[in-house]
Formats: structure tokens, C-alpha cells, sequence
């Protein structure tokens, strides 16, 4: 693949591709089991049991990603508590590089993100990327997950460009492959989407770790 010749767009996934999944493995795996268990004095262990049960009734759903869905199934202020650790929200290393090199090759970026509002607008003013992008979709926008083939027909519909000649990153493999049924002509994987986890292989996708081997 050649971007400058053969990409017409770049469409990035936001957590674990743009920026540093690390933040959010902390927040929901440690941050929220440690505030359920204060709020509701219990163990940490219990507390962690109960979250966790929580999370896998919904994986993959837009209730997952659904702040609003978390504040009423667990009790507690997601916004607010996003606020609190925001300053852990990093770029991953050489996302800043990319969008730079983009933006001088005049190649249009959009991010494509299953992530709530609320967390879009926070990590968006943390790292200041938001002018790097032509547009930010949501899926909570369209009310249908990444994970469904249904978000790609709106998403097409919304930006009306040809599917072929784009580029798609994301760090999870089920979502690229229903990109690629959608039609998708590039697809890649990042294999090092959280900087305090070993890299990650990917079945039937070629994945790269640093932006730069696109080139
Ligand atoms: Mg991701």
C-alpha cells in the first residue's frame, strides 16, 4: 500500500490507536472496581467481582461504551471521575508525527470511535488533536456499535467517499474485519495499543506498532 497515491483517507480508531489504551485498561479495570468498593464499602475483590460480572453482560454492545449506561448500572459519576484522572490521557508515541505527516500530504484524517461523547470532548481537549481531523464520528452518534456492519453504511452515507481507497486503524480485530466486510480497502492493526502490555498479534491482519512502517 501506498498512502500517498492510493489513500484517499485515513480513518482512525481513537482508544489504542491515537492514544494510549493504558489510560482507560487503569481507569476501567482498576479506577472503577477501587470507587464502587468505597461508595459501597466493600472489598476491592468484590467490588471487582460485581464490576467485572457488569462489563461482560454488555461487551461489544453500545452500552459498553455508554457512559450514561455505567453511571445508572453502577452507581457512579463516570463524567466526574474522568475529570479526576484525565491528566493519565496520553498520545500513543508517534500519533502526533502522523497526523503531521497527513495533514502535509493533504490526506484527510477522521476518527471513528465507539467511545462516549463525554470522553471524546476530555480526550480531545487533554491532547489537543480535535484540528487535525476533518471529523469526529461517534458511534453513539448513529446509535449502533463499530462491531456492527450497520455503523460503516451510515458512516459512508454521512461522509460519501469511496470505501476502496481508504485506510482503517484500530486495535481490535473483530472491528477490522467488519470493516473489511464493509468494504474497506486498507486495513491495519496496532499491535502495541496499550504501552504497559506486551504487543499483540493479529490473525488475519497485518498490525504495526509505530505509524511510521506506513511509509
Ligand atoms: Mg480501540
Amino acid at each position: 500500500m501506498y498512502i500517498e497515491s492510493e489513500v484517499d483517507a485515513v480513518l482512525l480508531d481513537m482508544d489504542g490507536t491515537l492514544l494510549d489504551l493504558h489510560y482507560d485498561s487503569h481507569f476501567w479495570l482498576q479506577f472503577i472496581p477501587q470507587q464502587y468498593a468505597l461508595k459501597h464499602g466493600l472489598s476491592l475483590q468484590q467490588a471487582e467481582r460485581h464490576v467485572y460480572a457488569q462489563y461482560e453482560k454488555v461487551t461489544g454492545s453500545l452500552d459498553w461504551y455508554c457512559y450514561d449506561y455505567w453511571c445508572a448500572t453502577l452507581g457512579l459519576d463516570i463524567h466526574a471521575l474522568q475529570h479526576k484522572t484525565k491528566h493519565k490521557i496520553q498520545v500513543r508515541s508517534d500519533t502526533l508525527w502522523f497526523l503531521e505527516k497527513l495533514k502535509q500530504a493533504n490526506i484527510p484524517a477522521y476518527i471513528l470511535t465507539n467511545a462516549h461523547r463525554s470522553g471524546v470532548k476530555l480526550k480531545m481537549q487533554q491532547t489537543e488533536l480535535t484540528s487535525y481531523f476533518k471529523k469526529i464520528i461517534s458511534s453513539h452518534d448513529v446509535q449502533i456499535a463499530k462491531e456492527n456492519v450497520r455503523f460503516w453504511s451510515a458512516v459512508e452515507d454521512e461522509l460519501q467517499i469511496d470505501f476502496s481507497r481508504c485506510l482503517f486503524i484500530d486495535d481490535s480485530e473483530k472491528i477490522l474485519h467488519v470493516a473489511k466486510e464493509a468494504g474497506i480497502g486498507f486495513l491495519r492493526g496496532i499491535a502495541t495499543p496499550d504501552s504497559e502490555k506486551p504487543a499483540q498479534n493479529m490473525q488475519d491482519f497485518d498490525t504495526i506498532k509505530q505509524f511510521s512502517e506506513l511509509f
